[in-house]
């Protein structure tokens, strides 16, 4: 399920319902004030599917490519942001990308890249340094993240991540799926 249209003002306040893949790209464009391209290409879909329309897309990209100069903007990243939305070249619909692209079939992260999924591309110390962040403490579920990440189930991982950070929601149940696109992630939280 996906909820309604969102404009980009409000993306900043969704971020902690988003799944490790697409907060993390948040943190580095706010860091940054840029991403590279396969970053945009991985976080600015997933914006679309939650249902970002590409006015809010564009004014969203403009703001956060704070140190991106307005020229600059217009002439490189305009397009490709219409581009997405099939309003440019080949005006093809271009989707949000599934886990199993993020995993296994896109560009793998180079030097300054932030696409990608956590659970596979980050190193375990820092994976695990995200995950306290997000308030997962307990050395049993640390250890059980763990176990499924160095089994390569990264989805899993993900879904287990998903039930620790949403307890209150499933009232302590097990999800009854597991996470296989970040925008299903996104959906399958319940607003407060
Ligand atoms: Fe994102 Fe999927 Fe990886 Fe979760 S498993 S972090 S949703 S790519």
């Amino acid at each position: 399920s996906q909820k309604g249209d969102i404009a980009a003002t409000e993306v900043k306040k969704l971020v902690r319902h988003f799944p490790l893949c697409m907060s993390n790209l948040q943190t580095h464009l706010s860091l940054d004030g840029h991403l590279k391209y396969f970053g945009r290409q991985q976080y600015g879909l997933f914006l679309k599917g939650i249902g970002l329309k590409v006015d809010e897309a564009l004014k969203f990209w403009r703001l956060s490519f704070s140190k991106i100069p307005e020229d600059k903007f217009q002439k490189e990243y305009r397009y490709n942001i219409r581009h997405n939305y099939g309003l440019e070249g080949g005006r093809k619909q271009y989707r949000p990308y599934d886990c199993k692209s993020i995993i296994n079939q896109n560009a793998t992260p180079g030097p300054g890249d932030h696409h990608g999924c956590p659970y596979k591309h980050f190193p375990i110390d820092h994976l695990i340094n995200n995950l306290q962040q997000m308030g997962i403490n307990d050395k049993f579920d640390l250890n059980q993240i763990r176990d499924f990440v160095e089994k390569k189930s990264y989805h899993i991982a993900c879904t287990k991540v998903f039930e620790l950070t949403h307890k209150a929601q499933l009232q302590g149940k097990p999800l009854a799926e597991t996470i296989n696109h970040p925008n299903q992630y996104f959906g399958l939280t319940l607003e407060p």
